[in-house]
Parts: structure tokens; C-alpha cells; sequence
């Protein structure tokens, strides 16, 4: 007969036995690298709709690869300051940030701080000096590419970043415009509900303009299904027109709408810190396998 511990300790056939291997899978990955990418890759995370999982895409995706062995830089690009949060880095005013490396008063080495979370997580905050940013930057030189040029080949080998993640705010402003040029790619979030395709017309123009005239080599690579609710027959449709209007530069993964996502950036984490073996820590797991898949020439 086993008993519920023993169906535990050999990786069991109970629901908490199950739980427990899933969140060893997260911490302890051993064997199960990700692969690094060919080249360096800088993904800005954009949807000038609110709350369609950006900030909490940019962060756990950042540590899903992060704490699979690969190299990753988070780069908080809104005022709000959530991504700074999620993955516990010092974000008071004052402290060096994305704004002052806007204006070129830091470099991105000096501003990029390691997460608690894994060593391999790094990111540059955003303070609430950002606030102003939108509006500051319509006078300066060169106002789209500040990022970019913050952003250069040379800052970026020297923190030996395999990834960049840049999250945006919910606007097609300023901010996000250089988080455009910056970038080599896109990662659009979209939440699997009503309305989830309305403005999306809009952010791909405003991306069809940057790539015309500041960014040519930038394309959308990947589109993330976000807060899928199973009980509701309307996700299934928004999940079903996304995937034929977009085909493959949707990841397959789809993640769940699920409570334990949403406490995380609460307690200052990411929902692969904070509850590792949940099913929101799984799928935004296999979400960055996809993406890392993706990332190595050949595949
Ligand atoms: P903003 O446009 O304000 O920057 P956003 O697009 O960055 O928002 P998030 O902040 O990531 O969106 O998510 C919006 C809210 O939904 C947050 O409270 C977050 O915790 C919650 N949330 C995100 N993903 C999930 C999920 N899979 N399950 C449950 N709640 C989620
Ligand atoms: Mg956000």
C-alpha cells in the first residue's frame, strides 16, 4: 500500500505530489537549460491596451529564461513601475533609472540592477521620474531613438545579456516608440477576451510607420494569448480568430487566467518565484521554451 507521502517522494500520482515535481522542474532545472539564442535578441512588449498581461509577459518570461540558465535584462519602460515590482528591484525616485539613461545621464550598466530572484535576472527600473518622459522627450534630439542609442551593441555585451525585454506603457506614445526602434522584434499580448482585437489595427500601423522610416529590420515575431478563461466559449473564439488571422507567430502556449499570477507581483515576485508550481508558473514557463526554441537559428 503507499501512503501519500511516499506517492510524494516518487513524484506521485497525487495532486500535490504532482505539484511539487512541476515546481521542482521551475527551481531546480539542472539538465533542462534553455537554449541560448543566436544572436542577442530585444523584444519590446506592446499593446497600447491596458492590463493585457504585458508587465506580468515581460517579467515572467524574463525569469522563466532567467532561471533556465539563460541571461536576461528587463528594461521598465512605464512610469507605473509594475515590472520593477514583479521582480523586486529598487524603484524609488532617485534611484538610477530608465529615465536618467533616456536623458544620458547613466548608462544602462550602471542603472541595470540583478533581481533577488535569480542572477541571472537583471533589470533597469522605472521611477516616477519617467512620468515626465513622454512629454520631455518632444524637444530633444534624436527623441525616438534615445533608447536605441542607451540600448548599443557594446553597453549590452557588457552585461553579457542573452535577452532584453522591454515593457511598455499602455500608449503609442513617445515611450513606446522607442521602445520600437530599440528593438529587433515584438511581443504583442493579447487577452482572450471581447474587444481583444480592437486597437490591435492601430499598434500594428504604428509599428508598419517605425519600421518604414526609424526600424526596418523589426517584425512582430510573437504573439502571447493571455488570461484564458476555459468556462467561456468567447475565449475559445478570440483565442481560434487570433491564431488564424496570425498563424505561427503565435506561441502555442496559451496561459491561463489564474489567481496565483495575479498575487504575485503583491508580494514582490513573479508567479515562478512566488508559487513555482502553479499552473500560471508552468505555462509562462513553457511559454519561454517556445520563445527560446525560436530563438536558435535553425529551428
Ligand atoms: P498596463 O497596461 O496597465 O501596463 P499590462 O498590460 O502590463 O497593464 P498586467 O499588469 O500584466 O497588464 O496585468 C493586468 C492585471 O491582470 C494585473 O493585475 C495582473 O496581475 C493580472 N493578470 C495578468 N495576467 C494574469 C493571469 N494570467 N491570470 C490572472 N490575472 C492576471
Ligand atoms: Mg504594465
Amino acid at each position: 500500500m503507499t501512503t501519500p507521502a511516499d506517492q510524494t517522494q516518487t513524484g506521485g500520482s497525487t495532486p500535490i505530489g504532482e505539484e511539487a515535481l512541476r515546481a521542482a522542474r521551475v527551481l531546480h532545472p539542472d539538465d533542462n537549460f534553455m537554449p541560448r539564442p543566436s544572436k542577442r535578441r530585444i523584444l519590446t512588449v506592446a499593446n497600447q491596451k491596458g492590463g493585457v498581461g504585458k508587465t506580468t509577459s515581460t517579467v515572467n518570461l524574463a525569469a522563466g529564461l532567467a532561471l533556465h540558465g539563460v541571461k536576461t535584462l528587463v528594461i521598465d519602460l512605464d512610469p507605473q513601475g509594475n515590472a520593477s515590482t514583479a521582480v523586486d528591484v529598487d524603484h524609488r525616485s532617485g534611484t538610477p533609472s530608465v529615465y536618467e539613461m533616456l536623458i544620458g545621464e547613466v548608462s544602462v550598466v550602471d542603472a541595470a540592477q540583478v533581481s533577488s530572484q535569480s542572477e541571472n535576472l537583471l533589470c533597469v527600473p522605472a521611477t516616477i521620474d519617467l512620468a515626465g518622459a513622454e512629454i520631455e522627450l518632444v524637444s530633444m534630439q534624436s527623441r525616438e531613438s534615445r533608447l536605441k542609442e542607451a540600448l548599443s551593441e557594446e553597453v549590452l555585451e557588457q552585461l553579457d545579456v542573452d535577452y532584453v525585454f522591454i515593457d511598455c506603457p499602455p500608449s503609442l506614445g513617445l515611450l513606446t516608440v522607442n521602445a520600437l526602434v530599440a528593438a529587433h522584434e515584438v511581443l504583442i499580448p493579447i487577452q482572450c477576451e471581447y474587444y481583444a482585437l480592437e486597437g490591435l489595427g492601430q499598434l500594428l500601423s504604428n509599428i508598419e510607420l517605425v519600421q518604414k522610416h526609424l526600424n526596418r529590420t523589426l517584425s512582430v515575431s510573437t504573439i502571447l494569448l493571455t488570461m484564458y478563461d476555459g468556462r467561456t466559449k468567447l475565449a475559445d473564439q478570440v483565442t481560434q480568430e487570433v491564431q488564424n488571422h496570425f498563424g505561427e507567430v503565435v506561441l502555442k502556449t496559451i496561459i491561463p487566467r489564474s489567481v496565483k499570477v495575479s498575487e504575485a507581483p503583491g508580494y514582490g515576485q513573479t508567479v515562478l518565484a512566488f508559487d513555482p508550481g502553479s499552473r500560471g508558473a508552468m505555462s509562462y514557463l513553457d511559454a519561454a521554451r517556445e520563445l527560446a526554441e525560436r530563438g536558435v537559428e535553425g529551428k
